[in-house]
């Protein structure tokens, strides 16, 4: 019996602990574990009246009944209702099955009735002696696990719920007079869920449209937002240092804006001004900045870092890529190292494939606060790695990184330099950056405790990306099509899948496509590039393309983020049916950079079923049919629901479990207007209502 899954000092049983697993831990948790659909035993039909599929309950007089060994070992048994009959077949078996199952026997039968070419069949129907009391309610089902039986899991969930509205676990915890319009309080709403009375729609309940389902919804998002309001004000209460921005006709910003070699767009220039507000105040900034690929977040970054660097502290650029680090890298250099020379101060450089010497070098610097920016990958945040002075850190391409990775950056303003007379330590300002854009729903619901500023604009002068979706079979025209590009003088990227099984094939995979390419066009400088070659190799390879020099880079997906050269105007991506949608629009991100007509080809091969999969075909589509990052994310938001949008914030504990922000609409609306009015005129309530929802996991969603 799982009487009391909280607080035993014995051994845990098998099912106990998978409970554990599932999270179902206190009373509350077990109440809050739903059924995810209703059986009906609440009726009895004739066999006559069963449909195909449909799993119906009825009752019959068996037959006949006997174990058959062909074509496998099996029971098989016929019985009958009013003249029509069914086969009833099982695999499984015990002895008292058949007993159960005598000829003879009037039996209560319960399965999937399927009308095949040999008359009714019913596989592994459940089986009990006719006449017994039918259900009032309709039974639940539960999600679960392999090693956890419904039935089990049904007692647990029964008697923590039963147990958990006896000590009043329930009791309301929005205000009176707020709960939203047609709900039902939340524990009739939910005894009714975990046991629905007979005559209630079942399609109300598989829709979730029901008062009692809307009612657990909205305690769910309401939840969520208080949850995120709660750490945004946290954050307020928090310190970091203020970098005001000068406006001397003089320092790095002024130098800087007036060295750029193009002028801001609408957009840059707003989302500019948002965050030097941000960085001129004495809490730290949390702002994601999203916007679609090519639409300029670099620049932005780099104004950032100037204004912080004008005030006296140090910047921090982290990048998932050492490529993609070292870009950055060499564009901050290129504009900021005139500025920075002339007052002393540097830029440093940080990467896990440094040699020691060098990187002690760096490290020097970066202590010192003689580098007023440091760029680099993962390796900026190690250990070792001690600032002088860090007053922003900027994360490119942000959901490439874990809450991990945030909270160690966030760090890295050490005690040292918080003056010890202040209550609280500070913190550096966080500019998150992503070009792959957040669904306003998901942002507004999973981001809630961050700002976020938004480039909706592209630079000027670029031309709409031609997609074209093109069969494997037609490679030699795409060929073609490139040699016509080189001649332009053109160059062209060639991407090629990652195989998950096997980066072994992946690789081998790229390297007879460059092999292909090299013979095809003969004259024409064919670059390889892959994760597993030596940096030095992969440095040396992308600097032949940027300088122009390569006219075709085949490479794998190592290329996906920013790499930035405005003169290639051709995206070949291989096996185009294997990639994810916003990984898709990263790489078609990497042409169109420039002036020139810019054409992305997605070959698909159709694989050995000769088609291809329902949601790759929906994300060659979407492909095709636009290029804006936003309508991208929404329709990858269809195809794959919220999980991958979100990072690490996906981690269980923050996912919800009833809610759909996309479909809930209204309820979101309304959580978002109650949280922080809740926390303001009702924190106990508000607290306990988080308490209930997020347990120990609320956490989780701060970082
Ligand atoms: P992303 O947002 O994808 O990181 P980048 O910052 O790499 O985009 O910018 C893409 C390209 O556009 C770069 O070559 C950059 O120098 C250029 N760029 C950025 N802003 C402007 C602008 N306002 N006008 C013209 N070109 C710009
Ligand atoms: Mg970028």
């Amino acid at each position: 019996m799982p009487a009391e899954p909280t607080q035993t000092a014995k051994p845990l049983s098998a099912p106990q602990k998978a409970l554990r697993k599932m999270g179902l831990v206190r009373d509350v948790d077990l109440a809050l574990h739903l059924p995810y659909r209703y059986e009906d035993e609440t009726r009895l039909v004739k066999l006559a009246d069963a449909r195909e599929g449909d799993v119906v309950q009825f009752e019959a007089t068996v037959r006949s009944c006997e174990v058959v060994f062909k074509p496998r070992r099996q029971l098989l048994a016929v019985v009958e209702d009013e003249g029509e009959t069914c086969t009833l077949r099982f695999f499984n078996f015990y002895p008292n099955m058949q007993k159960a199952l005598q000829e003879g026997r009037h039996v209560r039968l319960r399965g999937e009735v399927r009308g095949g070419f040999m008359g009714r069949t019913c596989m592994h129907p459940s089986v009990q002696a006719a006449g017994g009391d039918l259900s009032t309610a309709l039974t639940p089902v539960y999600p679960s696990t392999a090693t956890m039986p419904q039935a089990y899991l049904r007692k647990a969930v029964q008697s923590g719920l039963a147990h958990a509205l006896r000590q009043g676990a329930f009791s309301e915890t929005i205000p009176a007079g707020h709960a939203p319009a047609h709900t039902w309080p939340l524990a009739q709403a939910l005894q009714f869920l975990h046991h629905p009375a007979a005559n209630v729609s079942l399609s109300q309940l598989e829709d979730r449209s029901h008062p009692a389902w809307q009612r657990l919804k909205a305690e769910e998002l309401l939840a969520q937002q208080l949850s995120q309001w709660q750490s945004k004000r946290e954050r307020a209460a928090l310190r970091a240092p203020q970098l005001p921005q000068s406006s001397a006709h003089s320092g790095v910003l002024h130098a800087l804006k007036s060295a750029l070699p193009f002028v801001l767009t609408q957009a840059q220039q707003r989302v500019v001004a948002e965050i030097a507000q941000d960085l001129d105040r004495a809490q730290p900034m949390h702002r994601l900045l999203q916007g679609d690929v090519g639409s300029g977040k670099t620049v932005v970054a780099a104004l950032a870092a100037a204004q912080c660097i004008d005030a006296g502290w140090q910047c921090a650029l982290m990048a998932p890529t050492e490529i993609l680090a070292e870009q950055h890298f060499r564009k901050l250099i290129g504009w900021l190292e005139p500025v920075l020379t002339p007052l002393g101060l540097c830029v440093a450089w940080l990467t896990g494939s440094q040699k020691k010497k060098e990187r002690d070098a760096m490290l020097a610097l970066v202590a010192s606060g003689q580098a007023a920016l440091v760029v680099g990958t993962h390796a900026v945040i190690q250990d070792k790695v001690q600032f002088k002075a860090l007053g922003l850190a900027i994360i490119d391409e942000q959901h490439r990184f874990g809450v991990a990775q945030r909270l160690a950056l966030r760090q890295k303003l050490s005690d040292e330099q918080t003056n010890p007379s202040m209550a609280k330590p500070r913190e550096p300002h966080l500019l998150m950056m992503s070009a792959t854009p957040i669904p306003r729903t998901l942002a507004m619901s999973y981001y809630a405790d961050l700002d976020v500023s938004t480039i909706d604009e592209l630079p000027p002068g670029r031309t709409p990306i031609v997609t074209k979706l093109v069969a494997e079979t037609r490679r030699d025209e795409i060929i073609e099509r490139i040699r016509v590009q080189l001649q332009e003088g053109r160059q062209i990227y060639w991407v090629c899948p990652l195989i998950e099984e096997s980066e072994a094939l992946d690789l081998r995979n790229a390297t007879d496509t460059h092999q292909a390419l090299c013979e095809a066009l003969p004259g024409v400088m064919v670059g390889l590039l892959h994760s597993r070659m030596p940096q030095a190799e992969k440095k040396a390879v992308m600097s032949l393309f940027v300088q122009g020099q390569m006219g075709v880079l085949v490479s794998t997906t190592v290329i996906e983020v920013g790499v930035d050269v405005p003169n290639a105007s051709l995206m070949v991506i291989e096996h185009a049916e294997r990639f994810g949608l916003s990984q898709l629009h990263q790489l078609r991100g990497r042409v169109g950079r420039g002036a020139a007509a810019s054409a992305c080809v997605l070959l698909y091969s159709l694989g050995e079923h000769g088609r291809l999969s329902d949601t790759a075909r929906a994300r060659l589509r979407a492909m095709s049919d636009t290029n804006d990052g936003f309508e991208i994310a929404r329709r990858d938001l269809d195809i794959r629901g919220p999980g991958e949008f979100l990072g690490s914030r996906q981690s269980g504990a923050a996912m919800l479990r009833f809610a759909d922000v996309a479909l809930d609409t209204d309820l979101l609306d309304w959580a978002r207007a109650l949280a922080p009015r809740m926390l303001d005129e009702h924190p106990d309530m508000a607290a306990t209502h988080v308490a209930r929802w997020l347990g120990g996991k609320s956490d989780f969603l701060k970082a």
